[in-house]
């Protein structure tokens, strides 16, 4: 089975619309064909500067909704980043293969930076694309199942592993993104023609998981829209209608032209209305479980160590062939 990886950061206290059928459906679907492996991935949270003990918190959280997500821990490896000290540790050697022209070109970087300012933007936000570079090619993953934002990340990813090999001998996979075309952006609810994103979203535009089920009704009913009054896909000219139609149809599993013609001369309010019950009716069984794990956090904790050894298992080899290849001693 080839190998795939992908991780999220415990940004939030939740995750999102967009998380979820961007990425982790995705994941799902894949355990089955591939050997998966599924990371909480805290140390690109630290970018951000989180309070220390809300970040733990949202740790624990990220897993337990991957968990509830149906990741099934026995199949898949499921883990925290930190907990496997390889990611940092090739982190450093390819940031010594990383152009910082290359690196200044990531738009992920100037979008935060320009967010956070040029005062508050940390090296750490500057050189993320090159840890994630390091989770994913120290798993000699050849997948890597993302949202259409990291298409960019892949792309660096994919340089770095070639010209490493090209300095060293074939050492590094060179992984290809999977990103499906239907859910790969989905976008916020209040700015239709931004993607929705745990830490860029307008007051009323993120849908999460893990929101008190009247506010995730209230966010659709409110979406922005458009002034026309019909009902059809179309991205360009009507990006809200069509987002909608897009989180419908992934939840459903209604086809977009299915829902179109159920809804030929009916409103966007009952559009939005069915919306809401479609969404609800997965985010309460969804909630409901996620309860569940975050009750027990020692078994949860208990899963990810076991996690944090097998991942360990399959990227302390891949760090030492590296270490050997550029030529630091081997330690006697
Ligand atoms: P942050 O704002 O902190 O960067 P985020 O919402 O972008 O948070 P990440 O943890 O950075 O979430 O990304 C996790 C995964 O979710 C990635 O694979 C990413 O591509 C995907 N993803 C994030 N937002 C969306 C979206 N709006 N539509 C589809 N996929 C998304
Ligand atoms: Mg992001």
């Amino acid at each position: 089975r080839p190998r795939i990886f992908s991780g999220m950061q415990p940004t939030a206290d939740s995750l999102h619309l967009g998380n979820y059928l961007g990425a982790l459906v995705n994941w799902v679907a894949l355990q089955d064909s591939h050997e998966a492996i599924y990371s909480v991935v805290d140390l690109h949270a630290l970018t951000v500067n989180p309070d220390p003990g809300v970040l733990l918190e949202r740790t624990r959280r990220t897993a337990a909704q991957y968990l509830a997500a149906g990741i099934d821990p026995q199949r898949s490896i499921l883990f925290v980043q930190s907990h496997v000290a390889e990611h940092a540790e090739l982190a450093w050697v390819l940031s010594c293969y990383t152009g910082f022209g290359e690196a200044s070109r990531m738009t992920q970087f100037k979008d935060k930076a320009a967010r956070q300012g040029t005062e508050g933007a940390n090296v750490g936000l500057f050189t993320y694309p090159v840890l994630m570079a390091s989770d994913i090619l120290l798993y000699d993953a050849a997948l890597v199942p993302v949202g259409e934002d990291q298409r960019q990340h892949l792309e660096i990813t994919r340089d770095l592993a070639q010209r490493f090999n090209a300095r060293h001998g074939d050492t590094f996979v060179v992984p290809e993104p999977h990103i499906v075309r239907a859910t790969a952006k989905i976008y916020d609810l209040g700015d239709p023609t931004a993607k929705m994103g745990k830490s860029t979203s307008t007051a009323t535009g993120l849908v999460d998981l893990l929101a008190d089920p009247a506010v995730i009704a209230k966010r659709i009913r409110s979406a922005v829209t458009d002034a026309e009054r019909e009902i059809r896909f179309d991205p360009e000219a009507k990006p809200g209608v069509s987002n909608l139609l897009t989180i419908h149809s992934a939840l459903s599993g209604r086809s977009i032209d299915q829902l179109v013609e159920d809804f030929t001369g009916r409103g966007y309010g009952d559009l939005k209305k069915e919306l809401a019950e479609v969404v609800l009716d997965f985010v309460t069984p969804f909630q409901a479980t996620v309860r569940g794990y975050l009750d027990d956090p020692a078994e949860l904790d208990r899963v990810l160590a076991v996690g944090a050894e097998r991942a360990r298992a399959i990227a302390a080899p891949t760090l030492a062939t590296v270490y050997e290849r550029i030529g630091l001693l081997p330690r006697r």
